[in-house]
Formats: structure tokens, C-alpha cells, sequence
């Protein structure tokens, strides 16, 4: 085992703070890499203040980790040490039930993906996340980031990336489809820029107009204010694909409205309440209400390989450790532009 930095949560209302965590032993399938940056996703506050269950404490949050390889197992094949490498949310799976065997590993059924923290790993111990200075992985759940991504700008696609990526794909999201992104915070300005590359139309529905000029500029043809009713008479049975990243409640039945015949609205935010629905928008033009969580490993490499190709980083903030508690404040406000990196190399 080695030891190493990092920052954790030791309750659900103590910030976080520095303290010292080990990593397992470089197994022959393990590649060992030092973190040099890690995002902070709305995910990681959720978790930290147990809002989406029970936590074990300490917990070290992070799940879009980026950074160089160290070592390397003996009979790892797929990287060698100076590899720029990344990790997102999950590091394991059961690798054995259909959803594994299709590459689709983030649904896997045996009973369920590892997550990058708080997770339990195959030796049995708690898994701890990315706001810390090294991590050990299993081969198979380590991404290969390109060359042209630097390394602070490629840990964010590792989750909010792949959660717009998927959904895009899956929904054929390209040329001729028009593409609607409610809320343009860490995982919306993904969305836009992706669905932009991708050829779509891209229309932004945010609560108010404050952000136009960022979202004409990230590639949105065009951005609407829902807090106006004219918008959803307006832009009645527009959109092919409506992506929510939204993670408050929202009025369902508004947005349904605004899809074409067969269209589809995609959850990828997860309100903590339930929302309602009237089934009447949904039969009257056979459009569908779906879910998306992040991607499986082939496809995640995809979009790394894509962002590459089609020149697609996320806006960051780069900040020190010791400004984790702090940011996370700023995120509640919605105060940032638009996901902050950690340098976890200072850690
Ligand atoms: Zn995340
Ligand atoms: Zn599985």
C-alpha cells in the first residue's frame, strides 16, 4: 500500500479538509497514476452532504480525475508509464452480465457498477475519489486522453462530458435534429458544445436570458428564457431531443410540449422529489420520457477521441485544494463558469 494526500469529508456538515488516505498495491492488471487534476461535479456536494444516502466517512470525493501513469501492472497491456490517463465514475464492474458484455458498464445489473468513491472495491475496501494525489485502477476502467486535450481541461468530460455525449449519440443527435439543452451550468455548456460539434441545431432554455451571450458563443443557434410563457407557446413541438440537466424540479408537462412527434426528453439531472407528468402530451404525439447516466468506457473514449477531433474543452476554473470548501459554496450559487479543476497536483 502507499499513502497518499488528499482532501476528504468527514461529516455531512464539516468541510472538507487535508488529511492522508492509502492506495492499494499495483496489481497485475492495475495501472497506478499521479492525479494532476480532478473536477469538481455537483455529484461529488450531493454525496458529501449524504443527500442521496447514507455515506461512510471519511470520503473522498471525484470522479473526473486526469493525470500520468506511474506504474503499471505486469500484465497490463494497454498503457505504459508517462501515459496521459483519466478515470470517471466508476472503476469496476461484474465485467460478466449483458450491459458489461455490451460495453455499457455504467448500467451494469451484478448488482452494480463501482463507483469512483464511496464505492466498494473487489478487496472490500471503500473506494475514494479523485481530490487526492495518486490513484491505483484496473486497466479496463482507465481512459487514454489525447494529446491536444490538456489534462485540466479533460477531467471535466470525464463526467459531464460523457453524461451529454450519450444521450446524443443514442438519440442521433447530428444534422437535420434539433436539439434543446435545459440549463446551461457545468453539464449544459457540455451539452451545447457537443451537440454544436455534432451538427445539430442547438437551442439553450435557461431560467433567465443572463447567460445568451456565453451560450451563443459556446454554439447555441439560439437561447430562450423559460421564466417567459411566450417561450413554450412559441417553441410548441420544436425539438427532436430535449436534454435536462436540470437538478430541481421542473414543470414536466411544459417541456414535454415542446417536442416533435416521437421526440424525447432526456432526464440526466437528478431531482431529489418527484416530478409530476400528464400522460396526455406524451400519448397525443407518441413522444418519450427517458433517462441517461454518463457513458461505458468504449464510448467515453469515443468522446475523448471526438473533443479531440472536434477541438470541444469545457470552460474551467482552475482553483488550489484549499479552495474546495469555497468553490463548492460558489457552485450552490451557481457561481461559476462552468465547472472548476482542482489542481491536485499541489494537494
Ligand atoms: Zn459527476
Ligand atoms: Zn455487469
Amino acid at each position: 500500500m502507499s499513502t497518499v494526500s488528499a482532501y476528504s469529508a468527514t461529516s455531512a456538515t464539516e468541510p472538507l479538509t487535508e488529511t492522508t488516505i492509502t492506495r492499494r498495491d499495483v496489481g497485475p492488471h492495475d495501472v497506478a497514476f499521479d492525479i494532476h487534476f480532478a473536477g469538481i461535479c455537483h455529484s461529488d456536494i450531493h454525496t458529501v452532504k449524504a443527500e442521496w444516502g447514507d455515506v461512510r466517512y471519511p470520503l473522498v470525493p471525484g470522479h473526473e480525475i486526469a493525470g500520468i501513469v506511474t506504474e503499471i501492472g505486469s500484465e497490463v497491456s494497454k498503457f505504459k508509464v508517462g501515459d496521459r490517463v483519466g478515470v470517471g465514475c466508476f472503476v469496476d464492474s461484474c465485467r460478466e452480465c449483458a450491459q458489461c458484455r455490451a460495453g455499457e458498464e455504467q448500467y451494469c445489473t451484478n448488482p452494480g457498477m463501482v463507483g469512483t468513491y464511496g464505492g466498494v472495491g473487489r478487496d472490500g475496501e471503500l473506494t475514494q475519489g479523485g481530490y487526492s494525489g495518486a490513484i491505483v485502477v484496473d486497466e479496463n476502467y482507465v481512459l487514454n486522453i489525447p494529446d491536444s486535450v490538456p489534462l485540466d481541461a479533460a477531467a471535466p468530460l470525464l463526467c459531464a462530458g460523457i453524461t451529454l455525449y450519450s444521450p446524443l449519440r443514442h438519440w442521433n443527435a447530428g444534422p437535420g435534429t434539433s436539439v434543446a439543452v435545459v440549463g446551461l451550468g457545468g453539464l449544459g455548456h457540455m451539452g451545447v458544445k457537443l451537440a454544436h460539434a455534432m451538427g445539430a441545431k442547438v437551442t439553450v432554455l435557461s431560467q433567465s436570458l443572463k447567460k445568451i451571450e456565453d451560450g451563443l458563443r459556446l454554439g447555441a443557434d439560439e437561447y430562450y428564457a423559460t421564466s417567459d410563457p411566450d417561450t413554450f407557446t412559441k417553441l410548441a413541438g420544436s425539438f427532436d431531443l430535449i436534454l435536462n440537466t436540470v437538478s430541481a424540479n421542473i414543470g414536466l408537462d411544459s417541456y414535454v410540449g415542446l417536442l416533435d412527434v416521437d421526440g424525447t426528453l432526456v432526464e440526466v439531472g437528478i431531482p431529489e422529489r418527484p416530478m409530476q407528468l400528464m400522460a396526455y402530451p406524451l400519448v397525443s404525439k407518441r413522444r418519450s420520457l427517458s433517462g441517461s447516466m454518463i457513458g461505458g468506457i468504449a464510448e467515453t473514449q469515443e468522446m475523448l477521441d471526438f473533443c479531440a477531433e472536434h477541438d470541444v474543452r469545457p470552460e474551467i476554473e482552475v482553483i488550489a485544494p484549499d479552495y474546495i470548501n469555497e468553490a463548492y459554496e460558489r457552485m450552490l450559487a451557481s457561481d461559476v463558469r462552468y465547472r472548476f479543476v482542482i489542481d491536485t497536483a499541489t494537494i
